[in-house]
């Protein structure tokens, strides 16, 4: 409990302990009178003061003018009707209070585990400096320095490893707990704590771009996107409060008129009661903090298993994903390729390799990458210029004054060059150099570990259709698509295709929403113009992670049948507290307006349902067994 909530709770047991000395002890009746009146204002002095501020700022109706008003009220009856008698005053304030204070304590218990597992900031990086270690801002490190990650710092950079083995723990990035080995040349990202030995780091992005820069930017944000449920309980207190109390008004006036009219006696105590009654009853405290609290609780547990999602509204859709579509390279094969072959070589096969990794010197494709890997030295970039990527069919450049170009048919086609196709499955790269053909180098991609499972766990989850779509050959294609057992597939697809595609698949579903998971890579706009974009963090692009609506911290494809079950239960108990809220607080608004519940079943009623609706609210953070 913080101070204030300390606080509170005093005021909750002086009021208390008055209201119990009011009832037992024998006082004269201008005594006890004094002792109510301290235990009201001891409780309700602040609900008070804001409903005279909200009075004064013409922003009348809020659930402390409800309180205020009922509550005067219920002593302005006492004394009218001169019973003596305040208790119902002082525990109707007495218990709102409580319910208050249950509330904040709950809200600052689910912010605090919250941003506890994002407390992946690192505060400084060390850099040896004449042999001894310094602190430096993270900020101020560039691109390529290398740090020094002593065992139980938190990386603070993204890079690659230069020196030294160790174990690093990825688990606030991932939720994998599990430790992974690293050694000189694997890479590790920015948040990961390393657990054993001392490893030098050659930083290989700037601290802002790097992986808990961007994590931190994306939960930051969250917040700010609203989701229907949350934007219909704004429009809904906008309208409700003052029909309430306008109903409230009529509840007091209309039917002792009316019993006046009819010659009965009006009986305006009764009315006036019942008619204070309904203002507390209605007001709708439940609905207005359990709903966006569900919705916080429920990216906090999909964060905790390293799905970062980017806002309430996306926790929604992806409640709703009846089709999901995958790209192929990096998002369901590792994307990481190895020569199987070279065929029909017109100069020396590591010639062709040799041109085809300085061709690829500048490309961030996982087919660049594996082809420079393969040739096993670092391109020298002084010997390439006029570099040209073509999206979804591969680079062209000039390698010691030769015109290279490399990549698949259709590149060949367009410009022109005789190609001899490949019989073998795979994904083929021709090589043309100076406009004559020079083979063609044939390279495999494996599926992900866990597609397969993913698939099924998709399915399980209420998934209908699962699509693949690449810019890849048919061949290459069709042997993963069998492997993991994917409902359809499309090859041949440059980066507009696919977008076309998916805008098909959108106009022809009826129902449902559409998810689009990539890599980033050639399919950023596919990523926008999806219902909801996927995009895997690590292998992933910034413009991919920077464009999607959900980012995989791991690459997993099973997370994302996680991250649609987290939604859809986080979604249910947004309902069930929607509807349990209204179904109660309307059930009570009845037997209030017919004087069936007194002040004190209202009250009750009140602060019940929003206690179960906030427990049912923390459900959500519980992402096991899912
Ligand atoms: P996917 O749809 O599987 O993610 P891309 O759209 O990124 O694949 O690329 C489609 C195809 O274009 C690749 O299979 C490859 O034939 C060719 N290609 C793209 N980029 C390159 C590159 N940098 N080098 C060689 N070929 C490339
Ligand atoms: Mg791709």
């Amino acid at each position: 409990m913080n101070r204030k909530q300390k606080k509170m709770l005093r005021r909750i047991i002086i009021s208390a302990a008055l209201l119990i000395l009011a009832n037992l002890l024998p006082l004269p009746l201008w005594a006890r009178t004094v002792v109510y009146a301290a235990a009201y204002l001891v409780i309700g002095w602040d609900i008070l003061r804001k409903a005279g501020l909200g009075i004064v700022n013409r922003q009348v109706f809020d659930e402390n003018f409800l309180m205020a008003v009922a509550t005067v009220g219920a002593i302005a009856l006492a004394v009218y009707e001169g019973s003596g008698d305040y208790n119902e005053a002082v525990a109707v304030m007495l218990f709102y209070q409580i319910g208050e204070l249950f509330q904040n304590i709950a809200v600052g218990k689910s912010r605090r585990s919250i941003s506890a597992l994002m407390d992946i900031r690192p505060d400084y990086a060390n850099i040896e400096q004449d042999g001894a270690l310094v602190q430096v801002d993270p900020d101020e490190v560039e691109v390529g320095t290398v740090i020094v990650v002593q065992p139980g710092e938190r990386i603070p950079i993204d890079g690659v490893v230069t020196e030294g083995v160790s174990t690093v723990n990825t688990a606030a990035l991932t939720g994998e707990s599990l430790p992974r080995d690293v050694a000189a040349g694997d890479e590790v990202i920015s948040g990961c704590i390393n657990l054993s030995g001392l490893i030098k780091v050659q930083t290989t992005r700037a601290f802002g771009e790097s992986t808990v820069s961007k994590i931190l930017e994306l939960v930051e944000n969250s917040s700010s996107r609203k989701s229907q449920p949350e934007n219909f309980i704004s429009k809904f207190a906008r309208i409700y409060t003052p029909a309430v109390c306008y109903s409230a008004l009529a509840l007091a006036v209309l039917p002792p008129v009316i019993r006046l009219l009819m010659g009965i006696p009006a009986d305006f105590g009764t009315w006036l009661y019942r008619a204070l009654t309904f203002l507390v009853i209605s007001c709708p405290c439940a609905l207005v903090i359990s709903i966006p609290l569900s919705f916080f609780a429920g990216i906090g547990g999909a964060s905790k298993e390293g799905i970062l999602i980017k806002g309430s509204n996306y926790l929604e859709t992806l409640s709703q994903v009846k089709t999901v579509v995958f790209d192929k390279t990096g998002t369901i094969t590792r994307g990481v390729f190895e020569v199987s072959g070279i065929h029909h070589a017109a100069v020396d096969e590591d010639r062709v390799i040799e041109y085809a990794a300085h061709a690829e010197c500048a490309s961030s494709h996982p087919i660049s990458q594996s082809l420079r890997r393969h040739y096993g030295k670092e391109p020298d970039r002084s010997r390439v210029s006029d570099i040209e990527e073509i999206s979804g069919r591969g680079v062209m450049a000039t390698v010691d004054g030769v015109r290279v170009a490399a990549g698949n048919d259709k590149l060949m086609e367009q410009l022109g060059v005789e190609y001899t196709p490949c019989h073998s499955v795979g994904t083929v790269i021709h090589v043309a150099l100076d406009g004559t053909y020079a083979g063609h180098i044939l390279i495999s991609d494996v599926e992900k570990d866990d597609v397969r499972e993913a698939l099924t766990a998709l399915r399980k989850a209420g998934v209908e259709k699962t699509v693949m779509l690449t810019g890849d050959s048919d061949s290459a294609a069709r042997q993963i698509a069998e492997r993991v057992g994917i409902d359809e597939y499309h090859s041949q697809l440059l980066p507009g295709d696919k977008v076309a595609m998916v805008e098909a698949m959108l106009n022809a579903m009826r129902g449902g929403k559409l998810a689009f998971v990539g890599d980033g890579i050639n399919d950023a706009p596919v990523l926008s113009r999806a219902d909801i974009g996927i995009a895997m963090g690590v292998l992933g692009s910034d413009a991919a992670i920077e464009a999607a609506d959900v980012v995989l911290m791991d690459d997993k494809p099973m997370k994302i049948a996680k991250a649609i079950a987290i939604s859809r239960k986080c979604l249910r108990i947004v309902y069930e507290n929607i509807v349990f809220a209204l179904a109660v607080k309307f059930s009570c608004l009845v037997l209030g307006a017919l004087g069936l519940a007194g002040m004190w079943a209202a009250i009750f009623a009140d602060v019940g349902v929003m206690v179960l609706a906030v427990l049912n609210a923390m459900r959500a953070l519980n992402t096991k067994n899912l």
